[in-house]
């Protein structure tokens, strides 16, 4: 298995720090509003991830998190806090707020086929490691308190701050504006905010420094640390998150353990729409429900993501999302071939072959596309030649699923009276009785089914 890894730019080969298991952390949504396609674009990916690796025998132990609290509306420690606002503009309690907006998020990852992590755990879950884990910062002299807004990480004391993004540290540090915010650095981040002495939080708590809530990044610093240990075979998240939320994990990190955190930083390209960046203002934030009211499957959209490297900004048009809804839908017709078993067809040793390109192509950095494109050999010589009796093609089919997550097994047979209908077809074009043929082969389409004939014989698909 080879990955992209951000720290070193390079595509390295994959050596697990414990033989055969694999610690994958994954940053997760922000429970403040209703989940859409972007973020979408980035879990499918990691997903896919996450098959691969259990497909090549590793016990893959994801945690993904939840962010409820801390993560305010510019990742520079300033504006409001994106759950305050959102308990604001839906008359909820932030704790509310998350738990809707969790469930949301939970009915979309079913939809998309989506696997559950292994962990899924909630920011403020984690308060008490998240204070013990700036404990240990202060302990060591990486902190420093700001009066009236918190306790702050001074990235001033290591000599790599900035490595995963390629910082210009001292670009960055001159050039900054110089504000009233307090902070040493540009850089600098907070681990501990104060609330706000006129106002009550929905979520805050006790602290050696004072009652607050903790600051965004260090969150994930303190569950990775808890739920899978000091070092981690692979962090994945967004590639907006390289310059500051996974640069800060890092310095948080490796300041305390003294140990490098992770072995591979994979990230995600960013999905344009029609081309443009997502915007509230160009209003192209969509849903998987907007997707669903123009009459598009999730599944339609986790086809489209698949069709693209992670490396690459994906585009989400309606062009292409009919694109992956046809394509999907010819995959479907493929699949059900396994209705349809003939003596003679398509062999177990090229389904073999394919599975092994296949698994090569998404073990070369995720390669999904490629993996697609291997499958479209396979299924234009299917439908041509049919699939042999012998050839095990449903277990294909259920491998196929297991990498893919297209949910292609889950198609059901024709009925028994519907087979009835092909059958008696069959006699009468073999008796010429073309008009009895076409009047039952329509009467076949009323019912959603697609007949064709082939020299092999012929074949249905449904419509
Ligand atoms: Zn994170």
């Amino acid at each position: 298995m080879r990955l992209y890894n951000t720290m070193t730019r390079n595509k390295e080969a994959f050596v697990p720090l414990v033989d055969g298991k694999v610690s994958l952390y994954s940053c997760g949504l922000t429970v403040y509003d209703e989940p859409h396609i972007g973020n979408w674009s980035v879990y499918i990916v990691w997903d896919l991830l996450s098959r691969v690796l259990k497909d090549a025998g590793y016990d893959v132990n994801h945690v993904e998190n939840y962010t409820d609290v801390g993560h305010l509306v510019s990742d520079e420690d300033t504006g409001e806090d994106k759950m305050v606002k959102a308990s604001k503009r839906e008359k909820k309690s932030a704790w509310d707020v998350a738990q809707h907006y969790i469930n949301r998020a939970e009915d979309d990852m079913k939809l998309l086929n989506i696997m559950r992590p292994t962990h899924m755990p909630r920011a403020t879950d984690f308060i008490q490691q998240q204070i013990d884990f700036i404990k240990g910062l202060e302990d060591r002299g990486f902190t420093y308190e700001i009066a009236d807004e918190g306790i702050y990480f001074d990235t001033s004391k290591l000599d790599d701050y900035g490595k995963l993004a390629r910082l210009d540290i001292e670009g960055l540090q001159s050039g900054a504006r110089v504000d009233d915010s307090g902070k040493r650095n540009a850089t600098d981040f907070a681990l501990w905010k104060f609330s706000p002495k006129e106002e009550q939080r929905d979520m805050e708590w006790e602290s050696p420094w004072g009652v607050g809530f903790p600051g965004w990044h260090i969150e994930c610093s303190a569950m990775i640390r808890e739920l899978l240990g000091d070092t981690i075979d692979i962090h994945t998240g967004g590639i907006d998150h390289i310059p500051v939320h996974h640069t800060n994990e890092i310095a948080q990190t490796e300041s305390l353990t003294g140990k490098p955190f992770v072995h591979y930083w994979i990230h995600r390209n960013f999905i344009k729409i029609d081309g443009h960046k997502m915007s509230k203002s160009l209003g192209n934030i969509y849903t998987l429900e907007t997707l669903q009211d123009k009459g598009f499957a999730p599944l339609d959209f986790r086809l489209l993501m698949l069709q693209s490297t992670y490396h690459n900004e994906s585009n989400f048009s309606w062009e292409n999302i009919e694109a992956a809804k046809q394509r999907r839908k010819s995959l479907q017709a493929f699949a059900d071939l396994r209705f349809q078993l003939q003596d003679d067809g398509i062999s177990q040793k090229e389904l073999d072959e394919t599975q092994e390109s296949m698994i090569e192509a998404l073990q070369d950095d995720l390669n999904s596309p490629e993996a697609l494109a291997i499958l479209s050999q396979l299924e234009t010589k299917a439908m041509a030649q049919l699939v042999a009796h012998d050839s095990e093609f449903s277990s294909f089919i259920d491998w196929l699923d297991s990498i893919l997550g297209l949910d292609l097994a889950s198609s059901e047979d024709i009925t028994l009276s519907q087979r009835d209908l092909l059958e008696k077809r069959e006699s009468a074009r073999r008796e010429q009785d073309f008009k009895t043929s076409d009047d039952i082969r329509d009467e076949l389409m009323r019912q959603g089914i697609d007949v064709r004939d082939s020299p092999y014989g012929y074949v249905w698909s449904r419509v």
